[in-house]
């Protein structure tokens, strides 16, 4: 699938005829005419400019242009992509609820779970992708099941329109990280998912110089998580952070399409590379779609102890070695602490996996980069 004309145009901010770039409204408070006009303010701020913790006008922006690009009623920024996440579960769950977790999520999205299990509320993991195996975990008190595609590290698909119609028939919302595809490769409202999360601080910001994160969903949706958790939580996202990302997402269609097809070179270089016992990138498998692919994927050393794995690292000069992912620059980092291996093989992943985020260097060097780490000498 071809990116969307209309994505672009959104992406580039053609809908304002007054300027290209939006101003920054770097103001914690909007003053009003009247008490009378202050207090309609205050009543419902999630559509009101009052105070910058609810609403800014530099902020909206950006959740307009969020929303058209999920094809969303609505969209909510936050601070951080952790601060999106944190408001879904404080704002829809309460003690006694139970959350499914489907395919490897993030490592701190499973990390708040656990820390909300002091609050009453449980979780399960579901690994086994399979329609049955998932409905089987379903439980009475299952409210909300959050799920990633592909999945972290090992990069899974799963049948997201089979999910969303088991989630709806046992009437439980369905919440997705999209961070990794971006709105311009996978839509998964149209897919009948409910809210959609993104980590803005990855692709769509792009950079590597901000940390925001977003919700789209239904008005409804949106509106309880904004009064119950976001702006009680206080996880804002800075009217300049929003410029950031607003900036970020202009480039967004280029940088994606560049991204894909360098992470295209790249995987099938390794596949056939004698080093490389396996790779995990998401093209191709299970009917999905390469031309939906973005620059993050994985790949397992045949030599799979740490030693190897740490030696093919510090040996990459343009990967830079990091967290995060979806600048410009190319990043590699592995799951392997060095004294993990047994919760790596609980999770199904190999002690020598390398995540590699392609930048924007060219797949030719990207590759010559690799075989020099990957070369015996
Ligand atoms: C980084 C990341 C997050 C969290 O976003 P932050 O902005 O770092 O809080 C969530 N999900 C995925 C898949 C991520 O990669």
């Amino acid at each position: 699938m071809p990116i969307d004309p209309r994505d672009i145009e959104i992406c580039l901010g053609s809908d304002d005829a007054a300027s290209v770039a939006p101003p920054i409204e770097q103001s914690a408070i909007f003053p009003k005419a009247s008490l009378r006009e202050l207090l309609d303010g205050l009543a419902a701020e999630h559509i009101h400019h009052v105070y910058t913790r609810g609403q800014n006008p530099t902020v909206e922006v950006l959740e307009r242009q969020i929303a058209n690009l999920e094809r969303a009623e609505a969209c909510k920024c936050f601070g951080s992509g952790m601060a999106a996440i944190s408001a879904v579960m404080l704002g829809l769950l309460q003690s006694g609820d139970h959350v499914l977790f489907v395919n490897q999520v993030y490592g701190p999205t499973l990390q708040l779970a656990r820390h909300l299990e002091r609050f009453g509320i449980a979780h399960e993991v579901v690994l086994d992708l399979n329609l049955t195996s998932i409905e089987r975990s379903i439980r009475p008190s299952t409210r909300l099941i959050w799920f990633e595609s592909p999945g972290t590290m090992l990069f899974r698909t799963l049948d997201i329109e089979g999910l969303t119609a088991l989630a709806r028939e046992h009437q439980i919302t369905t919440a997705m990280d999209n961070s990794w595809a971006t709105p311009l490769f996978q839509k998964p409202i149209t897919m009948g998912v409910d809210l959609v999360m993104h980590a803005c601080s990855k692709y769509l910001a792009g950079h590597s110089d901000v940390i925001a994160g977003a919700l789209a969903g239904s008005r409804a949706l949106l509106e309880r998580i904004f009064y119950r958790a976001f702006l009680l939580n206080g996880g804002v996202l800075h009217p300049f952070d929003a410029w950031l990302v607003n900036r970020g997402l202009k480039t967004l269609p280029a940088r994606m399409r560049q991204l894909r097809d360098d992470a295209l070179v790249v995987a099938s270089w390794l596949r056939d590379h004698p080093a490389v016992a396996r790779v995990h990138h998401p093209g191709g498998v299970n009917g999905y779609d390469a031309a939906n692919c973005s620059g993050l994927f994985a790949f397992e050393l045949a030599d799979a102890r740490f030693s190897a794995v740490e030696r093919v690292i510090d040996r990459l000069r343009l990967f830079r070695t990091a967290v995060s992912w979806g600048g410009t620059e190319s990043l590699v980092v592995t799951p392997n602490r060095g004294h993990n291996e047994e919760d790596l093989r609980a999770q199904d992943v190999s002690p020598g996996l390398i995540r590699l985020s392609v930048g924007l260097e060219g797949a030719t060097a990207l590759c010559q980069d690799l075989d020099d780490a990957l070369k015996h000498d």
